[in-house]
This record gives structure tokens, sequence and C-alpha cells, in this order.
């Protein structure tokens, strides 16, 4: 029997997210012959949206266009997927693991009776079904779970690890426009204050500067900031580098912060805690920058260089500058 997966589609500032690409792609992998792949795009001014989405051949786009979805809510936006749910009647429903996906997965799987694996950074599929592979300890272990039984599927899949298949221009995909649904909400947004004004989301980003304790002051993220800007990357930082108020909560990587994959990861004057290192050891390649050749960073690191950071990461920006 076929079956139907469900994508939610992510925007962010009017522009579909990585990673929803990425949850197509491992829609993709996990469909049968015969299955169907939809997609829900929820959100204000997003309509146009479902151009792009169709561009990936889904079989079915609902969109649900409203003011009042500007920012997420997670009543508000339960609501709004709740009637979808209601109509597509999916059998596996399949998010970013993203703060919204994180808050709306276990919703909808309760609604649906559904089981849930979360924070999936791979996707197989054999002859004895599909498996799904995640972090587990901090990261210091991988499981791979199945689903058993025939209730529906939830999952959500950590950004920048799945491959994003390339638009194949199908683009003729049927469209539901569905009326947003007014709930009661028990709580509202008033305004939304943005507190990093790094232009790449952290979590999406190939490229990761980030900084530690040893960059002393807020001052000393100028040259990692520098650097991030010449290849294109965002800037975070370890919870020492909170905590000390040299910048924001919003950049923290690890285990209470935000866990990045990016390509590449250089860690400038940070020790290599375990903490920091459940947050940022599953990216590509690391590199680190630390004075003490004994810090365990190094442990986890491909490429370390011995030195100050003050000055190793503007000689990096300028030979990267050169290329
Ligand atoms: P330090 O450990 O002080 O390291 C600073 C490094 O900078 C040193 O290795 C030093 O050699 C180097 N250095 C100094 N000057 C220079 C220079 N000029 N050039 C080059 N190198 C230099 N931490 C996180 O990061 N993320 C988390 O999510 C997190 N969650 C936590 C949760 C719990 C429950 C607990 C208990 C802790 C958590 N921590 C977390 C904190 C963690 O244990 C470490 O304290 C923290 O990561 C240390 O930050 P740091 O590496 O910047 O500082």
């Amino acid at each position: 029997m076929s079956k139907i997966l469900l994508i939610v589609a992510e925007a962010k500032a009017g522009k579909l997210r990585q990673v929803t690409f990425e949850t197509i792609g491992a829609a993709r992998t996990i469909a049968d012959e015969g299955d169907r792949l939809q997609a829900v795009v929820i959100g204000s001014g997003i309509s146009g949206l479902t151009n792009e989405l169709a561009a990936y051949g889904l079989d079915h786009i609902y969109v649900i266009d409203d003011a009042s979805l500007e920012h997420y809510n997670p009543e508000a936006y339960y609501a709004a997927i709740s009637e979808v749910l209601r109509t597509a009647r999916p059998n596996a429903v399949l998010l970013g693991h993203t703060a919204m996906g994180k808050d709306l997965a276990p919703q909808i799987a309760t609604a649906l009776g559904a089981g849930q694996v979360s924070d999936v950074i791979a996707v197989s599929k054999e002859a004895s079904g599909v498996s799904f592979t995640r972090p587990i300890y901090a990261g210091k272990a991988f499981e791979k779970r199945a689903f058993a039984g025939s209730s529906p599927w939830v999952v959500t899949f950590r950004p920048n690890n799945i491959a994003a298949p390339a638009a194949d221009g199908a683009g003729t995909t049927a469209t539901t426009a569905l009326e947003a649904p007014a709930p009661s909400l028990r709580s509202v947004i008033k305004e939304v204050v943005k507190k990093t004004s790094g232009k790449i989301d952290l979590t999406e980003a190939k490229v990761v500067v980030s900084g530690g304790r040893g960059v002393k002051s807020a001052d000393g993220f100028a040259p990692l900031e520098e650097l991030a800007n010449v290849l294109g990357g965002a800037v975070g930082a370890s919870r020492g580098a909170c905590d000390a108020g040299y910048c924001d909560y919003g950049l923290q990587i690890g285990q209470t912060g935000k866990v990045v994959t990016p390509e590449i990861y250089i860690a400038c004057g940070i020790s290599g805690a375990i903490q920091h290192l459940a947050g940022m050891s599953g990216s590509r390649v690391i590199i680190a920058i630390n004075k003490d050749p004994e810090a365990p960073i190094f442990k986890v690191a491909d490429y370390g260089i011995v030195g100050d950071l003050f000055e190793v990461v503007p000689l990096l920006t300028q030979e990267f500058k050169q290329l």
C-alpha cells in the first residue's frame, strides 16, 4: 500500500531553510515505489515559496499563508498543521531538527499516535526496512533506530547532515491553500528582538568560526568575525566565552547550546570540554587554534595550530582573502 510522507517545510525571512531541502532528500530515501511526497508550508507571505518546493517533484503542497503566522507560535502553528494532518492523513511526518521542528514534532506524534525518532543524521534503506542514525550520549555514540509496527512515523533531521537533492524542475505540483484556523491562543508574540546580528544561521552555516575564553573580550571576537566573513561563515562561541560576557548566548555551541555540523569548524581559544564537543564534534573538518599544545580540543581536531589566536586568525584571514 502506498504511503504519504508529509514534509513540514520551514521558512525564515521569506526563504525556505536549507534543512527543508535536506528533509526532502531524506523523504526520497525513505519512499518506496508509489509513495507520495507532500509538503506543508506555513507562515506569512510565503505562498510564493510553493514554486520553489514544486521544483522538487512533490505530489502535493499545502500552504497556510496568514499574517497571524508571521512568527512561530506553537499553538497557532500546531492548529494550522492539524488541518493538514486531517486532510492529508500522512503515514510519516518529516521535519527539520530546528527550534520549530523540535517543538512541533512531539505534538504531531501525540496527535497521530505516532512513534518519533529525533535528531537524525543519516537514513538508510535495507531489505529489512528503513533505519535512522542519531547521536546519543552527547555525541559520544550513535544508535540506529527503526520503527516497529504500523503506526505513523514522525522524524526530525539535524541540519547539514542529509544531502539535499537537486531541484529537477518538475514544477507541476498540485497546491491546496488552507485557511489559517483561529485558535484561542494562550500566548501571543508581541515583539521579536533579534539579539544576534549574524547574516547566516549558525546551525546551517557551512563554516563556523568559534571563539572561547581565549578570545579574552568582546572586541577579541572582531578578528573571528572577519575570518567568518571572508569564508562566508558564521561566528559561534563556547559557553566559557558567553559566561564571560564576550558574546551573546545565542552563539553558544554545545550540550546546552546549539548543535552545529558545518563542513569546517574553526575553534579559536577553546579548550575542548566535553560539553562543547557535544555541539560540534560532528563537524566534517575541525581546525583548532590554541596556545596550549595539551588542550583537549586537539584530540578531536583534524588540523591543529599551536599558537596565539590573535596572530594566527588574522594570518588565515589574509591568506583566504587572496584565494
Ligand atoms: P577554557 O576552558 O577556559 O579554555 C580557554 C582556552 O583558550 C584554553 O585552552 C587556553 O589555552 C586557550 N587560550 C587562551 N588564550 C589563547 C590565545 N591567545 N590563543 C589561543 N588560545 C588561547 N560549554 C560549552 O562550550 N557549551 C555548552 O553547551 C556547555 N554546556 C555545559 C553544560 C553543563 C551542565 C556544564 C557543567 C558545563 C557546560 N559547558 C559548556 C562548560 C564547559 O564545561 C567548559 O567550561 C567551557 O566549554 C569552557 O569554555 P572555553 O573552552 O572557552 O574556556
